[in-house]
Order: C-alpha cells, then structure tokens, then sequence
C-alpha cells in the first residue's frame, strides 16, 4: 500500500512531499517527490503523522467525563464506582469495551494504556474490542480489596491475555495504595515478579516468564496522601509503600505525581519509572499543578495521559495543549523558573516518548521498519515553521481523513 503526503519524519522541520510504501503492517519504504503508482490515500496536499499514544486512560469511564465540582475521593465513590459496577454486566462491557476502541481510534489515538475494571471478564471484553479494532493497548484489570463498593472487590484476578501479533498486553494495575491492602499489594508484587505467562508448572519448575508492566495511581490530590499517611502509618511515604512492595521497576507506570518529596522523586528516578502527567484530569479534579522542573532536575521518565474519563477530552493533542497551559500558569503565579514545554516537545510526548514508554518501541515515529499506526490529516493552515504549534492549539479530530492502524486503512 502507497500512501502520500507531506510526512512529519521529524516534528523539528516542515515536512517534505513525499510517499511510504507500507508492507505487513510496517513502513518498508520512505521517499521524497512523487509515488511510482496512484497512492491508496492522501495526495500531495495531505500530511502523514504518526498516531497518537495515550500513556494513561480508563476506558469504563468513557461515558461519565465531565461530572464536575467533586474532589478525587468523592468524585470516586459518587461517578466513578458507580459507573464500573455497570461493568458487571457483561454484555454491558463488551459493547462499552468496543465502543471507546472506536472513540479513541476517531481521536487518532492508535496506542494507549488503560485501566478496565475489577471484573475478571472486564480482560475478555477488551480482547475482543482489540480483535474488531486492533488498536496497540496495555490493560489491566484493577485490582482493588477495600475502601470501594463491595461488588467491585472481586479477589480473582484474571489470566492474562497477551493478543498474537502482539498488540495487546495484560498489565496488573492496583488502583491506588486506599484501596489496596497489604496483602494485594504483595500478591501484585510477586506477580510482577513471576512474570507473563506464570502457569502453575512454570512456577513449579523455578522459570520465570517475560517482563509485565505495572500500572498506578500516586500522590494525584492532598486528600489522597492524608488517607495514605492515616493507612500506612509505618511508611516514610506513599512512594514508598509501592517500593516495599516490588512494585516499581523500569515498566511502572505512576499516574499524577502531583504530590510528591524530594526523596519520592528520587526514588522513581532510581528505579527508572514512568510518571504519567495527566494535565486535563488533575485540573478538572482541582488536584493540583504538576512541577515539571521537578521531573525534570531527577531525570524522572515522562510520559502524556489522558486520564479519561477524570480528563474530560481524548484528543492527545489538545492533552498536550493542556499541559503547554498547565505549565504557562504555573510560571505566571507559582514558580517563574517553571519550564514550558515548546510544541515540539509536546508532540514528540504524544508520539514517540509515550510509545517508547509503554514499550511500544516501533510506534509513533515515520521510519522504515517502524509499524504503520499513522494518521493522514488535511490541514487548513500552512506548513510553516510554526505547524507543530498549530497543530497542537488548534487541533480538532476533523483534521483527520485516514487512520492508518497496524498498516491497513480503518
Ligand atoms: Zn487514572
């Protein structure tokens, strides 16, 4: 398959005219000028970018964004549990499971990591989604003993499933240290350390299997922390608590981060974690202004989410808009050393950063070999030095004419 446009190869220059040849769901090909043959889409005009990544989202709670004026806590228990529990349903799941591949897949967003439910079949209804609309996923069951309702406390978790052409893989996802126990928080920790597929003969025989990611929630609002520190009173801090577990590691993804010491920062920073910004959620849920500077002074891997359904929009560019914002606030009243991120950067997050930090190493970049997960857009501005800029304040899905998902038009 031939596809044509002016390809954003590096967001730093204006892309060149030219055309990708695509071969068994990667680029084989890459050239300037004017395809040998009619391209299957695109045109001159057209440009060619790779898909979005969104390195942190829910998608049970596609349905229930914009419920607003409520702390986290609240906002849980009153819009939150609430909605999963609609989750037990299992037909309920597996059409909602299908219904936020779609939204997302409109979005442009062609690889994320999400957190399902507590439901075991929550694992088996996203499956399915990502057999219909193959997007590049890491999702996991959340794993939760106390402090939520009691229909979603269910103990067993699911076998993990890992799809073929590995597009999608089962990560363990403790919500948040409130509402886990000592207990689960161990469990998940030996788990993470047996590995993917741990099969009783295997652990049996000693073996341990590949690496899993570990998904998050940390330091996200001030009430938050104050019932971590009531709950785990013997901790020195909240970080701390998912360490003494074998929880962090160089697959960990930690949502939010707004909230944290110097020590925590140095923690996550030796052991190579991920911290996942969510700008849109943490303003929606008035939890805080994320210090970038302090990401940054510890070297902390960063990552961009979404955090829908507490962020309210899934289009990763206005998510990055939402964080150039974010951060021009904080500079104009808390901190004029803020840093800003240029638009550049911000693209590069959404693309390339949050791929590599999911572990989706060949996605969200035009190279040869890389997988075709790539968007076709017609833009009503020029491409001048300014277009990464525009592109990310001025987004709107509607710029998007093709989606080009592990190499075939969707
Ligand atoms: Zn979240």
């Amino acid at each position: 398959m031939i596809l044509q446009g002016r390809l954003l190869i590096d967001p730093k220059q204006i892309p060149k005219e030219g055309w990708l040849r695509i071969e068994n769901g990667h680029i084989a090909e890459i050239e300037q000028g004017s395809p040998p043959k009619e391209p299957e889409a695109g045109s001159r005009d057209a440009m060619i970018c790779p898909g979005f990544v969104d390195a942190h989202l829910h998608p049970p709670q596609f349905d229930v964004m914009g419920c607003d004026r409520l702390e986290l806590l609240d906002w849980l228990d009153r819009v939150i549990y609430p909605a999963e529990t609609r989750w037990s349903d299992k037909a309920f799941a597996e059409t909602h499971a299908l219904d936020s591949h779609r939204r997302m897949l409109a979005a442009g967003t062609l690889g994320y990591a999400g957190f399902l439910t507590s439901h075991e079949h929550s694992v088996m209804a996203i499956t399915k989604a990502a057999q219909q609309i193959p997007l590049r996923a890491l999702a996991g069951q959340v794993l939760m003993d106390r402090h939520a309702p009691e229909e979603l406390l269910e103990n067993r978790i699911a076998r993990l499933a890992r799809s073929e052409k590995g597009r999608l893989d089962c990560t363990l996802n403790p919500r948040f240290a409130p509402a886990c126990s000592d207990d689960l928080l161990a469990d998940t920790g030996r788990r993470l350390g047996e590995g993917f597929p741990f099969s009783f003969k295997q652990r049996e025989a000693g073996e341990k299997g590949t690496e899993l990611f570990m998904q998050t929630h940390l330091a996200e609002s001030r009430a938050e922390c104050d019932l971590v520190r009531e709950l785990f009173p013997d901790d020195e801090h909240y970080t701390g608590i998912y360490d003494r577990h074998g929880l962090l590691t160089n697959r960990t993804l930690l949502a939010h981060c707004v909230h944290l010491a110097d020590d925590e920062w140095e923690l996550i920073a030796a052991r190579n974690c991920v911290v996942v910004h969510c700008p849109g959620a943490n303003t929606f849920l008035q939890s805080g202004v994320f210090d970038l500077n302090k990401a940054r002074a510890h070297g902390v891997r960063l990552a961009l989410g979404s955090d829908v359904g507490a962020g309210c929009d899934l289009a990763m560019p206005r998510v990055a808009r939402a964080m150039i914002e974010v951060a021009k606030l904080r500079r104009m009243t808390i901190d004029p050393s803020a840093h800003v991120p240029t638009s550049v950067e911000a693209w590069n997050l959404i693309t390339r950063h949050n791929a590599q930090a999911l572990g989706f190493h060949d996605m969200g970049r035009i190279e040869k070999g890389a997988s075709a997960d790539l968007l076709i857009l017609r833009l009503p501005f020029a491409c001048d030095a300014h277009l990464i800029g525009r592109l990310i304040h001025t987004w709107r899905d509607e710029y998007i004419t093709h989606r080009v998902l592990n190499g075939r038009i969707a």
